[in-house]
This record gives structure tokens, sequence and C-alpha cells, in this order.
């Protein structure tokens, strides 16, 4: 199989992870791709089996080589999109907009990450579904690395794992860790899932999420004066006190506050924030903003209307990576001697690397090739995609 061939295998099973369900994975769906990709695991000649969710593959060094590369990406596709029969067709790219079907089409004046591809093969939808290049275009690289290193020979060890989930942030829940790093000396772990190829991340948010409840005092309107405390009024009041960095007024290395949910009445409100920064100390700032605003809130009403939860949820791997820088250094040797442009992405998000890494597990990401996930104007770069290939098999033939 090539690696078109095998993409659009892979494409061709729904995968679409579940956030309402408990197990792992959390669709049966995920189980039939996980269960066949072990078994081309064995046909291309490694160890390989399934286990709680995850599909495994191993191979030792065929060159007495002590290093290990391990290499990791999801099956899952977002429930944000259908996944369900992806009809994709490649189109080459010549700058002009591309018809997806009557209603919708790839503008590359919309789409201004586009002009990267310009004269590159894609693969599109039809305008219905999700693509799934995310991250089926990882699994795709992964395996077309492994079948041609393997059949060329002089290989490190490599260590692989398919997992479910990642998509409703569970994609390392069950994940054997104890298994990938058993005989190994040295692992240059990734996952390989994203966008553009240049962008190389070892660098994600640090996230906590906020629960601010107040409590009113609910009394007929009528005879309200000086007795009524709306809850929904004070709440609000408490929110304008937070610092006004949000999703939509920031970008780049910008943390933000986020509100994501809000319910109320006259005697209780509550809203929801998720908070996110690439910096400890901004997060840890943004958290006492909370309390803060909290206590101006209760010393004006003389009374403790407001009460404030903060939980903490990922945090930015990079303090993991700088510790173990090896894993990013050769990625920068490898793309500047095969003279490809690397721009280090941080991550406004967290990945199931930054997870890892935080295990114990160092684990950077790179792309795919990838754009527009999780809707129906998602493509994937062919050239990049066999690109990608030629830069991991330069990283294993580093390894020593
Ligand atoms: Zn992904």
């Amino acid at each position: 199989m090539d690696i078109i061939e095998r993409f659009l295998k892979y494409v061709s099973y729904e995968t679409t992870s579940n956030e309402e369900s408990e197990t792992t994975p959390s669709s049966d769906k995920e189980i039939v791709l996980l269960k066949e990709l072990v078994k081309e695991m064995k046909d291309l000649g490694l160890n390989a089996f399934y286990k709680g969710g995850f599909a495994y593959g191993d191979i030792k060094s065929d060159s007495n080589k002590s290093d290990t590369i391990f290499l990791m990406a999801h099956v899952d596709t977002s429930p944000d999109a259908s996944g369900k029969d992806v009809k994709p067709r490649i189109v080459h790219f010549d700058g002009s907009p591309i018809k997806l079907n009557e209603n919708r089409a790839l503008d590359p004046k919309v789409f201004e990450s586009m002009c990267y591809h310009l004269n590159h093969d894609l693969i599109v939808t039809d305008g219905t579904t999700l693509l799934g290049g995310d991250d089926k275009a990882g699994v795709a690289i992964i395996l077309d690395t492994v079948e041609k290193i393997l059949k060329r020979g002089n290989y490190p060890n490599i260590k692989v794992c398919f997992s479910p989930d990642e998509e409703i942030g569970r994609g390392t829940k069950g994940i054997d860790l104890e298994y990938i790093k058993k005989d190994t000396d040295k692992i240059y772990a990734y996952t390989v899932d994203g966008g553009e190829i240049m962008g190389f991340s070892y660098e994600n948010f640090n996230a906590a999420s906020a629960k601010v409840i107040a409590e009113g005092v609910s009394i007929h309107p009528s005879i309200g004066k000086n007795k009524l405390i709306n809850a929904m009024e004070v709440i609000a009041e408490f929110h304008d006190h937070l610092p006004k960095c949000r999703p939509e007024n920031t970008e780049g290395r910008e943390g933000f506050i986020h509100l994501v949910g809000m319910k109320g009445l006259v005697e209780r409100a509550e809203y929801v924030y998720i908070l996110r920064s690439f910096e400890k100390d901004e997060l840890e700032s943004f958290k006492n903003a909370f309390l803060e605003s909290k206590n101006i809130i209760n010393k004006k009403y003389n009374k403790d209307l407001i009460t404030v939860e903060i939980r903490d949820s990922y945090k930015n791997m990079k303090e993991v990576i700088d510790k173990h820088p090896y894993t990013v250094d050769i990625v920068h040797e490898v793309y500047k001697e095969m003279n490809i442009p690397c721009v280090d992405w941080p991550i406004r998000g967290g990945t199931d690397g930054a997870t890892l890494s935080h295990m114990g597990l160092p684990c950077p990401n790179l792309g795919t090739g990838g754009d527009n996930f999780h809707g129906v104007y998602e493509y994937l770069d062919i050239d990049e995609m066999k690109t990608m290939v030629q830069i991991i098999t330069k990283i294993m033939d580093k390894l020593e």
C-alpha cells in the first residue's frame, strides 16, 4: 500500500469519538480500526497487539542500535463534524478556489494558510463531512515510514502506539507507559498530529478551569428594595472585574480567560471559565484575579455571596522538554539539513504529548500537512505528508 492508499483506507472507517460515553475507547467503531492496524503492523513484521483501547507495535533494531523512536497518532475524529461516509477526493491546488460541492468551496481568500500548499496535491472532502486527516494522516505517515525503513534495513528500535479519544481529551487514559518504556535506553518520542509540517511544537498551554457561584436573596420584586440580591447581577459584576484577555482578542503566546458556560436564577448563578497561558506565572495571576474579584464583591456586599473553585487541567510540556532537549535538537537538525523551514509553534491548547511529557515521556509534536481540522473544509497536503515520512526517516537515521 502506498501512503495515499493507506490514508484513503483509514478515512473509510468511521471513528468519531463520543464525549457522552464512559468507556475506553468511547466508541466501539474505534476498536475496528485499531484492530485492523494491529493486523497491518503484524504484516509489516512488528510485534503488535491491542490492549485497552490502544494498538501497540514494536520491533528491535536490526543493527544493534540502543536508541528507540516512539511514534504516536490518534485514530478517532472530532465529534464536531460527521466522520461517516467520508468521500475524499484528490485535487491539484493551482491557487484558485476548490469547489467541494454546489454550496461550498475551499477559497484561499478565506483560508489564508492555503498559500503554503500552492501547486501541491491535496485531499479534500465533498463538503458534507470532515476528512479525518486529523489524525489518520499521522497513522498513515507512521506506518508508511515503518514499512519503508523495515524494507530498507538499518533501523533503530521502533515503538508505535495508536490511541483513541484524543479529540475528547482522553487520548492517554489507560495508555501502557510501562510497555512503551520497557527495554529502552534513550527514547525519542513524538506525536504525529497537526498542521503544516513546518510547524514543530514542544510547547503548549498550562490550563485550569474555574467555577464561580453567586448566592442571591430572592424576594418578590414588588417588595425587594434593600432586601433582594440578584445573583445574576452579582456574578456579572464579578465578571467585570476580571482581566479582559479573551480568546477573541488574544493570539500567539498570549493567554486568556474564557467564559464557557453560565446558568442563573435570582437565587443562584454560576459561571464556568477556562484559563490558559503558556507561562505558569501568568496562569497564577489569572487565578489570583478570580480570588481578588471575589474579595471585592464579597466586601462590597459585606457577605460571602461569591465562591470560586479552581482546578488545574494540563500543563505546558516545555518544562519537561527543556530537561531533555535532545528530542527537539534532533528535529531542528534534520529540518536544517533537509532545508525545510521549521517554525517552533506553540500549541494554543493541550496535546497527548503534553500529558505524556508530564508522565515522564518527553513528547513533542510533528505536523502532518493537514489543515482546517474538525470540519468540512478540512484538507490534507499529500506532498507534505510524504515529506514528513522523509523527515522521520532522517530522524531515525540519526539515532545511535
Ligand atoms: Zn489530532
